[in-house]
């Protein structure tokens, strides 16, 4: 359920509002708009529900949301979210964000020097993991607390904001000092503890498609970060798996303008998890920006062959310099362009 208040509403009001939500046994997260504020309403809502909602002073109207999915649903807020990682904006414009870097913060020269080449090229955000998650416990699993000090002296250095992923609901306030964006990985989409957690900072997080999640579960997994108040997040496609074993996943291309069409929430496309194959992760990156993605997430490293994780699927610095060249000329043949760094 969404109630829209009127125009002049008071802030009296509105809080009557919440007050008679939660009295319903329903979550209400208030919604404040340009013109007037919304109301969403986290909690199976009936039509007397609504009525009785919509008597209350200062309500316009009340709309029953059909839709399983609530908070992140175009039919609660039809125009898109902006969000800011550190000054950058991503969604909410006709431009396209890269953010780049390595799978793993491996050493200082190696995150310093990725963040440098991708700077230089282009790229708005810098990515990289202090927190790995691991399918075998045997391989890498990031430096942890000493990934997250190289990630700062990048952001100090680089002057890139920072994405970096959280596994664990304890690690998010430590990991939130560095963070300019929490990244939640695909293994950890439904990981509703941790959705919780950096739902209650305001902290922009970027959720990423479970490995074998629909897209509705990929929205109703942004509505628990959404219900406990933080607004800033991105979702990201990053390939599901399918039979097909030429590539690691199979990028869902389908998902980036549906999600446009259902969602308000900016959308991201990782062709590096998507495909698997360094050789792949160009085309498939252009196709996103066809398709409508608001942002791209790339792997990049200084010599994939020595890299500890996602080797077979970073990009070289040259490499990644010949995709940010071929992105304005897509971008612009549908209407879009390449967000470039503010000087
Ligand atoms: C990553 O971004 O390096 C990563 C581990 O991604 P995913 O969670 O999509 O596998
Ligand atoms: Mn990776």
């Amino acid at each position: 359920m969404l109630v829209v208040m009127k125009k002049g509403a008071t802030q009296r009001e509105i809080e009557h509002v919440v007050e008679r939500v939660q009295e319903l046994g329903l979550t209400a997260i208030p919604l404040p708009g340009e013109e007037r504020t919304a109301i969403g309403t986290f909690g199976v809502a009936a039509q007397d529900h609504a009525d009785s909602v919509e008597a209350l002073p200062g309500v316009e109207r009340v709309v029953l949301v059909s839709r399983p999915f609530k908070l992140s649903s175009r039919e609660v807020q039809p125009h898109d979210t902006a969000v800011r990682v550190g000054g950058v904006r991503v969604g909410g414009g006709q431009d396209v964000a890269v953010m780049a870097g390595p799978c793993s913060v491996e050493s200082p020269e190696q995150t310093f020097a990725t963040a440098r080449a991708v700077r230089d090229a282009g790229a708005v955000i810098l990515r990289g993991g202090a927190y790995k998650p691991s399918t075998s416990p045997y391989h890498f699993r990031g430096l942890g607390e000493r990934g997250l000090e190289i990630l700062a002296e990048a952001k100090r250095q680089s002057g890139l904001p920072i994405v970096t992923e959280v596994l664990a609901p304890g690690d998010v306030e430590r990991v939130a000092t560095v963070a300019d964006c929490l990244q939640i990985g695909a293994r950890n989409m439904q990981n509703f503890a941790l959705l919780d957690a950096v739902g209650e900072t305001q902290t922009p997080v970027l959720l990423k498609r479970g490995l074998a999640a629909t897209i509705e579960e990929l929205l109703l997994a942004a509505d628990y970060i959404l219900a406990r108040g933080n607004r800033n997040v991105l979702l990201c496609e990053r390939g599901i798996r399918t039979f097909e074993r030429y590539t690691r996943n199979t990028f869902d291309i389908n998902a980036i303008p549906l999600l446009k069409r259902l969602t308000h929430l900016p959308v991201v496309a990782d062709p590096s998890h998507g495909t698997g194959k360094w050789y792949l992760v160009a085309p498939i990156a252009l196709a996103a920006v066809a398709a409508g993605a608001d942002a791209l997430l790339i792997e990049v490293h200084p010599s994939p062959d020595h890299a500890l994780k996602d080797g077979f699927q970073s990009l070289t610095f040259e490499n990644f310099g010949s995709l940010m060249r071929a992105i304005p000329a897509v971008a612009a043949a549908v209407g879009r362009s390449l967000r470039v760094p503010v000087s």
